[in-house]
């Protein structure tokens, strides 16, 4: 039963949509119509907007946040046999471009604070073998760089950040992508900036921006004359002109989106938060990082102890009531492939823990504060009909 009282959502409530304008729409048009589709101008004149934002560095794009990352690793130096330290709680994509090199993805469990990849453990999975960290800003809250690379100076590792879920969060005031070695972005259809799929690696300075270009379109280079050689067996992880036109609308507003993603989520403390007069419902609530965060998502540790309901149940219940929630993610090294290679339950108990009772509410720039209220009104009003 739904109760009376509660605010009703007429129309369902996805837990995340893009934000795309008229002006941006009317622009893919206008690519759709010069002749020139895949990549060529908009892509340069993209990558170009997105280095200016990291204070000038070089910037190439890319067809996924994939691809992205599987080619970063590869410039990176990554390969068979070597150890690339990471955390068990992100996307699979991850994990899944370090067994594309050949390469063993080494988890490291989380602070159960911040959910992120926990540094104070980093150091013990070091071996001869590790040749990179990669480090997640889980739902858009930054990694701690300055211990991060502390860490990396010291054992001569390559950094590459996976910063597909922070494009406009920052790090002591200068913008993620501004500074570090390799950072990843991904522009899929969920993330605060997106190009329907697209990606964009910030590269380093002794990376060679040309051999980028090689490993991104099949090896090839182009020769005087119309002539081609090709001497490395590229990837096929170009970005089109189309996606590239979305991106320079998004660009435009990133901003925006990320101003009102934070005054979203300050309503989300507002009225989950007992420290600010909300029912003690034992949640989880993430950390309350204004400074630095994107706000990619809001998530919520369920109190399953105390709970009639399971995740499932809940989440169906939330349907029916017109709200969309999602689950970002299942601790990954439960997964079949990752216990083929040997890892199993209690292995990093933090990571399984937050994996379990995590659940990411609706959060997107078009939601009204109303929505959030109506979201917090029938979850409480779930939790508390026990
Ligand atoms: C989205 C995402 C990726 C992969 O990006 P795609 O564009 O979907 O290929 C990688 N890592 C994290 C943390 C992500 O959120």
């Amino acid at each position: 039963m739904i109760p009376a009282h509660l605010p009703s959502l007429p129309q369902f409530l996805p837990f995340t949509r893009p934000s795309l304008d008229e002006a941006t729409i009317a622009a893919v048009g206008d690519t759709l119509r010069s002749g020139w589709i895949t990549s060529g101008p908009r892509v340069q004149e993209f990558e170009a907007a997105l280095s200016a934002m990291f204070g000038g560095r070089t910037v190439r794009a890319f067809s996924s946040g994939t691809i992205t990352l599987e080619i970063a690793l590869e410039l990176a130096g990554v390969g068979p046999g070597d150890e690339v330290i990471t955390t068990p709680l992100s996307w699979v994509a991850t994990a899944n471009v370090v067994l594309h090199r050949g390469a063993r993805p080494v988890f490291v469990d989380i602070d159960p604070v911040t959910r992120n990849l926990d540094l104070d453990r980093v150091e013990a999975a070091v071996t001869a073998k590790t040749k990179a960290i990669i480090p997640v800003d889980l739902a858009g809250l930054p990694v701690d760089r300055d211990r991060l690379y502390a860490i990396a100076r010291r054992h001569s590792l390559r950094v590459i950040e996976d910063a597909a879920q922070s494009l406009g969060a920052s790090w002591r005031g200068r913008p993620i992508g501004a500074d570090g070695d390799f950072v990843s972005f991904s522009f899929h259809a969920n993330k605060n900036l997106t190009t329907g799929e697209g990606g964009a690696l910030v590269l380093p300075a002794d990376i060679d921006p040309a051999f980028c270009e090689r490993l991104r379109l099949q090896g090839v280079r182009r020769l005087d004359g119309g002539e081609m050689e090709v001497d490395v067996a590229g990837h096929k992880g170009n970005l089109t002109d189309i996606a590239a036109t979305i991106g320079l609308g998004q660009l435009r507003r990133l901003d925006e989106f990320t101003a009102r993603r934070r005054e979203l989520a300050r309503r989300y403390f507002a009225r989950l938060d007992p420290a600010q007069g909300a029912p003690d419902l034992g949640l989880g609530l993430p950390p309350a990082d204004f400074a630095d965060s994107n706000w990619h998502m809001f998530q919520v540790l369920l109190p399953l102890e105390r709970l009639a309901l399971s995740r499932g149940e809940l989440i169906a219940a939330l349907r029916e009531r017109n709200i969309g929630v999602g689950v970002h993610y299942p601790a990954m090294h439960l997964f079949a492939l990752y216990r083929g290679l040997g890892y199993a339950e209690g292995n990093f108990p933090h990571a399984e823990r937050v994996g379990a009772a995590t659940l990411t509410l609706p959060l997107f720039p078009a939601m009204t504060d109303a929505n959030v209220d109506a979201v917090c009104d029938h979850l409480i009003d779930l939790i508390q009909s026990e």
